[in-house]
């Protein structure tokens, strides 16, 4: 090895070297208040780790200059590392993509008060699995079976852990080693691996495919009705849209078929919203109540799809099936936590009152939002902002279109509002990627080389806190692009 080289690794300081360096309050670019909040064994991991990257920087010919071995170049560097390791992994983002339910930043937000109850139960012993009228021990759904009954007309109700688990189990209890007829129509794939093929295998039913793909009849389900039946099974196919020379069969029809050979229907109804959401302009979903009204022994859909609440899978419909359900040893297996069953309630006993519930859960505030709303929101921004970007960005509001998202509605784009920004010293991609940096992330979108924020999904209480974001995000991209996740926002 070269003389050079071996000097340079002599040089490497030793980790208690580096952990008496971290310790002194005098450390030249030092924040004391990293060292101070940070754990010894972080400290001692981003020691390692930085200095086996700097041996390995030696060895590879990158590192050359000694001046990088110094103390002030090495403590700097191992704090920026510590203060990434002291962030938490999980936190929130501002999502400014004007998709509502969106699945990969977390789906619905709850209101304030669900939130709040959340809070209690997890500081608090609560009546879970307590029958409080008996003291014996309760079942954890029972808590809001009745409101879900009282909301939909159902007979009966349970809720497991999503709305995948809620189509697993309910073809599992219903259909396992017979065969279950659906409509070509219907196999959907609803994406991370869901596909009703896959499900109904695992589950241990076997699909029955009827019809064509773009038609289906009563009399195919009814020609493929054999002593093995054991359920008449309608998808609803909320992520895509079937146009053009298509035929479905209504669910009062099949209703009455599987009346008629004593075959019990289910509805995976996907999105499941209980109010009817035409009334915001948007096109026309079956809501659950008018789905069990059309005589469906079960139905399943998710709770934080277009009902707004936490991940939860319900299930609803004829007492008999439902019990059947709930006494399966795999109801134990998916179960619902103690938050989720805080939230539902939250969220469910809101629907009581549908203009409450409209006002104050947010992804119906949301999808109902009128678009001059959404323009006064996106205005503020701009006032906040514009001046404090001058040469670094043009900035204008342009109207555009939100999505529902969560696979709901996929092809309806909603009128909305975006603040659009053009930056002037860097590309659209390093904007994004900067503001993607942020210790509070945003996100937007590009298009056309410019980058878009759709004001639909920003709460008015967080606009200080974006544009905060924004006016730094912005500005540090322009002028170094690395190093905008040292930025504090709000
Ligand atoms: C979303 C969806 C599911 C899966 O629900 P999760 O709550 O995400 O598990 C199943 N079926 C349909 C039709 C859906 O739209």
């Amino acid at each position: 090895m070269p003389e050079i080289k071996q000097k340079l690794l002599r040089a490497i300081p030793k980790v208690d070297e580096c952990l008496t360096w971290l310790a002194d309050k005098g450390v030249a670019a030092a924040d004391a208040s990293i060292e101070a909040a940070a754990p010894q064994f972080l400290l001692k991991k981003a020691v390692r780790q930085n200095l086996a990257k700097r041996r390995a920087a030696i060895l590879a010919g990158e590192l050359t200059d000694s001046a990088d071995l110094r103390k002030e170049a090495v403590i700097s560097d191992i704090i920026k590392a510590l203060r990434q390791m002291m962030t938490p992994n999980f936190r929130t983002v501002i999502n400014a993509t004007g998709v509502v339910v969106h699945t990969n930043m977390g789906r619905s937000l709850l209101p304030a008060e669900a939130v709040n109850n959340l809070k209690k139960v997890g500081a608090h012993y609560a009546n879970l699995e307590f029958d409080l009228a008996t003291g014996k021990r309760g079942s954890r759904y029972s808590l809001v079976e009745e409101i879900l009954c009282d909301l939909t007309g159902a007979e009966a109700a349970l809720v497991v852990n999503n709305n995948a688990a809620a189509v697993f189990i309910s073809l599992s209890v219903l259909a396992k080693g017979r065969e279950v007829i659906v409509s070509r129509g219907q196999l959907v794939e609803i994406g991370g691996s869901f596909r009703i093929p896959d499900v109904m295998a695992r589950s241990g039913a076997r699909l029955v495919e009827v019809g064509a793909t773009n038609r289906t009849h009563l009399r195919d389900y009814e020609d493929a009705i054999r002593q093995d039946t054991a359920l008449l099974l309608k998808v609803h196919t909320s992520n895509y849209r079937l146009i053009g020379f298509t035929a479905e069969v209504p669910v009062t029809e099949l209703t009455s078929l599987g009346s008629k050979y004593n075959i019990p229907v289910m509805e995976d109804l996907g999105s499941g919203c209980l109010v009817d959401l035409s009334r915001f302009g948007l096109p026309r979903e079956p809501t659950v109540k008018e789905v069990l009204a059309g005589g469906v022994d079960v139905v399943t859909f998710s709770g934080d799809k277009l009902l707004g609440g936490p991940q939860a899978g319900l299930i609803l419909g004829k007492k008999a099936v439902i019990d059947k359900i709930k006494a399966d040893p795999l109801n134990r297996v998916l179960r619902i936590d103690k938050f989720t069953l805080a939230a539902l309630e939250s969220i469910l006993r809101l629907y009581y009152d549908e203009e409450r519930a409209i006002r104050e859960i947010p992804t119906l505030a949301m999808l109902s939002a009128a678009p001059a709303v959404i323009r006064k929101r996106a205005q503020r921004l701009l006032r906040r902002i514009k001046a404090k970007v001058t040469g670094y960005a043009n900035l204008s509001l342009t109207a555009s279109e939100s999505r529902v998202g969560g696979g709901s509605l996929p092809e309806y784009g909603l009128p909305t509002w975006t603040m659009t920004i053009l930056p002037l010293k860097m590309t659209v991609n390093a904007l994004e990627k900067s503001l993607r940096s942020l210790d509070t992330p945003v996100i937007g979108r590009i298009e056309n080389e410019h980058f878009l924020l759709d004001l639909r999904t920003v709460a008015d209480a967080d606009i200080p806190a974006l544009a905060t974001c924004l006016i730094q995000g912005i500005k540090l991209s322009g002028d170094r692009e690395q190093g905008a996740g040292d930025v504090e926002c709000p």
